[in-house]
């Protein structure tokens, strides 16, 4: 099983975290041509049955909870009969909203717009898989086990409560974890927690690896990403020598 992590789809935002609508496209060609993306719902049931994910299969998630999901990735992914998973931000659900102050170089007054309230809660009801990507996008590792615990019991209550449905997945903001933030996404009730492994790690139930999708790769370079063994390799010590400076990019935009 892969998974795949999106931040933003959208024209013309020059940043790393934001694939262009033409790419995404054609990206999303050649995923239903395989025709193995399935929801992460799906994977859920069937670890709970089987006791091991799918395999031979992808899943498509997001993180961050920008507006422009409607816009240009919902309709593009409609067309070739894909779905996904968004992980929203919940403090953006408050009356005052959340800064977008976690993506590297971006001034939060020029972030693009956030999904609103109702654009989640219509989301939902049409069968997009909604998630918690905390409260304010804290770097979960630095946070206490009780601070940590706090905030992703806070997210996923919200979002339970908007969407009249228990969230029980969570996708770590950076892709940061630690041993007392996976203990604390297990005491507040999450099922499964996604990771972004740039470093050696083991995968497990609270620590599930994805592969980031970012702007520019070509699609060379994205059917390799989409390989199964992707994420296991991606993780290896010899991939690590031989990328850092793709590293480094990596943990420069704070994916
Ligand atoms: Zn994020």
């Amino acid at each position: 099983m892969t998974i795949l992590c999106y931040h933003s789809v959208a024209p013309g935002w020059d940043d790393p975290v934001s694939v262009e609508p033409i790419d995404f496209d054609a990206q999303c060609a050649a995923l239903a041509r395989r025709g193995d993306v399935v929801s992460l719902t799906a994977v859920q049931a069937h670890v709970a049955a089987h006791g091991d994910a799918p395999a031979g299969t992808t899943v498509l998630t997001f993180d961050d909870g920008f507006a422009d999901f409607v816009d240009h990735a919902v309709p593009i992914m409609s067309r070739h009969g894909l779905t996904a998973s968004m992980y929203v931000v919940a403090g953006s659900l408050r009356p005052e909203g959340v800064q977008v102050d976690w993506i590297t170089g971006l001034d939060a007054a020029d972030a693009p717009p956030l999904l609103t309230t109702d654009q989640i809660r219509e989301l939902h009801d049409r069968g997009w898989h909604i998630g918690s990507h905390t409260m304010v996008h804290a770097d979960l590792p630095t946070l206490s086990e009780a601070e940590c615990l706090a905030d992703l019991t806070e997210s996923r209550e919200l979002l339970s409560d908007l969407l009249g449905t228990a969230v029980t997945t969570l996708a770590y903001p950076f892709g940061h974890h630690a041993e007392h933030v996976r203990r604390a996404a297990r005491h507040a009730g999450y099922d499964i927690a996604l990771a972004l492994p740039d470093k050696p790690e083991q995968g497990e139930r609270y620590a599930v690896p994805r592969t980031g999708v970012y702007r520019g790769n070509p699609m060379w370079k994205f059917r390799v990403k989409n390989m199964g063994l992707y994420a296991r390799v991606r993780t290896s010590s010899a991939y690590q020598h031989a990328t850092g400076a793709a590293s480094a990019l990596r943990s420069r935009i704070g994916a």
